[in-house]
């Protein structure tokens, strides 16, 4: 087992009775920020929860549902809104 201690994860799992992966049917690991920082609030929007399956042998990994997507009113610089006089 090889954990990578060097770059610190902001996530945790919060459960692992997420819904079921639409591959495999498997129940999935809930994750969520453990706190939203700068690196979120850079972005227009971010996940505030997503599900991740625990099954090696499937292919599907991250399951990001658009109802967590956060997004983010002031700062977003990637805003694709782009209005030319
Ligand atoms: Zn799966």
């Amino acid at each position: 087992m090889t954990r990578p201690n060097k770059r610190r994860r902001n996530m945790k799992i919060i459960g692992h009775n997420g819904p079921p992966c639409h591959r495999c049917n498997r129940p999935t690991e809930i994750r969520e920020h453990i706190q939203v920082t700068e690196r979120e609030l850079a972005k227009s929007s971010y996940y505030s929860r997503w599900f991740k399956c625990t099954n090696r042998d499937c292919t599907t990994t991250m399951i990001m549902p658009a109802e967590f997507i956060v997004r983010n009113e002031r700062g977003a610089k990637d805003d694709t809104m782009k209005v030319s006089p």
